[in-house]
């Protein structure tokens, strides 16, 4: 009798399910809203580790994103992260705001220097009176709270802006020096850019997670769009993969899965057992994707 062969896992046999934490931005209208709870109550019961509210550029979203943080918090189990930035601002504002959030439980803030107010490609000028830098955030956070965790971002293609990497493992460095606890990448779509990145940082003797940002492309076009002008890199090989689906969400959903699953069963063969996702309000997808990394809702969560 000849033998047969296995499949390989999904994930690394040594391995236990990876750790997730999912990003929202916070709704404009409504049905925005309804629509984003549905979200939050399918992708509750995978109980991540958090769950982040990004920040509008330039502070457009700050009731909002406060709105949603202080509902996670009033009506789910999930540990909400506030995004927060330093733009437009001068530092007692940001301060309010830090303080407020401390004030009904928020422990986790993911903080960030923010897009220059002119838009990506413009030059940054910070706030005459406000944080100069990420890496004051990071410190004005953890002098005053010591109890709010922190995370930053990370850039495995390096952040458009850094002159070198070099200089944007620098910046790192410092942000991690005044306290950061983990850092959350920029979407990438080749593996090798984040473990030559992980080494780089390693090398410079960064010893926190450096936690991959997962995004599924819902919509290939416009995400594109929008990545491309942060600085991440689209292949050819990805494109191609939407090439003719214009038309077709359907196909496109497909995809999209299917292109992120693997990216994420790769990373965790490689052995990354934490992801985050950038969930762009909509569960469908990154619960599929949760589901193949062998992530099952569990316990019951009072999610909405
Ligand atoms: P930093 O980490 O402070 O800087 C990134 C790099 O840019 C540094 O390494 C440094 O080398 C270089 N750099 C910084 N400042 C300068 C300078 N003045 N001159 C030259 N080089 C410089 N944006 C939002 O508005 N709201 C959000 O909620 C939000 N969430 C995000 C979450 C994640 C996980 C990530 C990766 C990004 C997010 N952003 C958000 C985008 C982010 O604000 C922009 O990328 C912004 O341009 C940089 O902010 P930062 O904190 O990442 O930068």
């Amino acid at each position: 009798m000849t033998e047969v062969t296995p499949p390989a896992p999904d994930v690394h046999p040594g391995l236990k399910s990876p750790a997730i934490s999912f990003e929202f931005f916070p709704p404009k209208t409504e049905e925005m809203e309804r629509s984003l709870w549905e979200t939050i109550k399918r992708l509750a019961p995978l109980l991540p580790n958090f769950v982040s509210v990004t920040y509008g550029a330039g502070g457009s979203t700050r009731e909002r994103t406060h709105s949603t943080i202080a509902r996670l918090l009033r009506e789910t189990d999930l540990v909400p992260a506030a995004h927060l930035t330093c733009v437009g601002a001068a530092r007692g504002e940001i301060d309010e705001i830090v303080a407020r959030y401390h004030e009904i439980g928020v422990r986790h803030i993911v903080a960030l220097r923010g897009d220059p107010a002119g838009g990506i490609g413009t030059a940054y000028a910070a706030h005459p009176d406000g944080y100069k830098t990420s890496a004051d955030l990071v410190a004005g956070i953890k002098q005053r709270y010591p109890d709010i965790e922190v995370s930053v971002s990370a850039y495995p293609e390096k952040h458009p802006e850094s002159r070198d990497f070099d200089a944007d493992i620098d910046m790192l460095a410092a942000k991690v020096d005044a306290g950061a606890a983990r850092a959350i990448t920029q979407v990438f779509f080749d593996n090798d850019l984040y473990f030559r990145y992980l080494d780089r940082v390693r090398a410079r003797g960064i010893t926190i997670p450096i936690v991959p940002g997962i995004m599924p492309m819902h919509n290939f076009k416009q995400a594109r769009n929008f990545v491309t002008r942060a600085g991440t890199s689209v292949p050819d090989w990805l494109a191609q993969k939407f090439d003719g689906l214009d038309d077709d969400a359907d196909t496109r959903k497909l995809v999209a899965a299917t292109v992120a699953a693997g990216q994420v069963q790769k990373l965790a063969k490689h052995g990354v057992d934490t992801f985050h996702f950038y969930t762009m309000n909509r569960a469908d997808l990154v619960f599929a994707i949760s589901h193949l990394l062998g992530i099952r809702p569990r316990g019951t969560q009072k999610a909405a």
